[in-house]
């Protein structure tokens, strides 16, 4: 079975690459950028799972017909601020590239200044989009609940995770190592879903 994964960011191929590695499915796995001439389209959907199906639909033209593609659309919702930045979450603070993670961050805490600890819930969630060789189109989703510190804690992962705290395990999903977070995490935990649907495929 070969899959190819619709995305260029590099953390998430390897947290994707680990996750098949563990779950020890017969996958020869390929990353978008194997694929020669493929360009990352445009992420204007209004939901994760519209912006999941955007990247694996534009990836699926482009590799042999009998390979699956699948895609992830993740972020980060922020009870208290109305469910930003969500599907704007890589963008947040209107940077992107290296930069991004830090100044998404840094806009993340100060919009948070005045905002109570109790009232500082957020999730993280994920859908991953799965184009099937016969056509079918299914998605997966997954979320862990944890608050936004106020401050960074936390040297692993991407993105927010020195900032998502885990009040039951005492830290952020920075201080995780890949496995530990791959097992809870949103992506993970859509991963699973995906895991068992490809297991039942021919
Ligand atoms: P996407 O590539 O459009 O799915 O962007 C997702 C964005 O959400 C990333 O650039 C991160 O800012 C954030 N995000 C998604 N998953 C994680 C995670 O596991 N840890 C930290 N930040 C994440």
């Amino acid at each position: 079975m070969k899959i190819y994964i619709a995305t260029s960011n590099k953390h998430k191929v390897a947290e994707f690459g680990e996750m098949f590695q563990a779950a020890g499915l017969p996958c020869e796995v390929h990353s978008a950028a194997d694929v020669i001439g493929f360009e990352a389209p445009a992420e204007d959907g209004g939901t994760f799972e519209e912006n999941a199906f955007i990247k694996a639909d534009a990836l699926k033209r482009k590799v042999p017909f009998d390979a699956y593609v699948m895609a992830d659309d993740s972020g980060i919702v922020v009870d208290a601020l109305g469910g930003a930045p969500g599907i704007h979450s890589a963008r947040y603070a209107g940077v992107s590239g290296d930069g991004a993670d830090a100044a998404n961050n840094a806009k993340l805490l100060k919009e948070l200044e005045n905002v109570e600890d109790a009232e500082r819930t957020a999730r993280f969630v994920c859908v991953i989009a799965l184009d099937c060789p016969d056509g079918r189109k299914v998605a997966f989703n997954g979320k862990i609940d944890g608050v936004i510190n106020r401050g960074a804690k936390g040297v692993n992962g991407f993105g927010y995770d020195p900032l998502f705290f885990l009040p039951e395990k005492g830290v952020t999903t920075a201080e995780l190592c890949a496995s530990d977070k791959n097992e809870i995490s949103h992506r993970g935990r859509a991963f699973a879903k995906l895991a068992e649907f490809l297991k039942k495929q021919k």
